[in-house]
C-alpha cells in the first residue's frame, strides 16, 4: 500500500449523533461509508465505537474529503503518527 509507506494514514472520528443524513460521505468515499436505510444516518465501515462515537483509519495522503465537507461537522480526521 503506497499511501501507508509514505505516511498517509489518518484516524477518522465520527460523531453519529450529529449526522443529518445528507449522504455526502457515502458518495465521496463509498469504501468507508454507507447510509443506514433505517434511520437515514451514515455508517462508518470497519469502525470501532462506543455510544455514538466511532473511529476508523483511512489510508489517505491528505485529510479525507468527507472530514472537510461534512455539513454537520460530524466527521473529523487527524494524521496518525507511525
Ligand atoms: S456527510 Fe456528515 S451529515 Fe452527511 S451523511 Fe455523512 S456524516 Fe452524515
Amino acid at each position: 500500500m503506497q499511501s501507508l509507506e509514505t505516511g498517509g494514514l489518518f484516524y477518522i472520528e465520527y460523531n453519529r449523533k450529529r449526522c443529518i443524513g445528507c449522504g455526502l460521505c457515502a458518495s465521496i468515499a463509498p469504501e468507508r461509508w454507507i447510509m443506514n436505510e433505517k434511520d437515514g444516518k451514515a455508517i462508518l465501515l470497519q469502525a470501532r465505537g462506543k455510544g455514538h462515537m466511532f473511529r476508523s483509519q483511512a489510508p489517505e495522503l491528505q485529510i479525507p474529503r468527507e472530514a472537510r465537507e461534512c455539513p454537520a461537522s460530524a466527521i473529523t480526521a487527524r494524521r496518525q503518527s507511525r
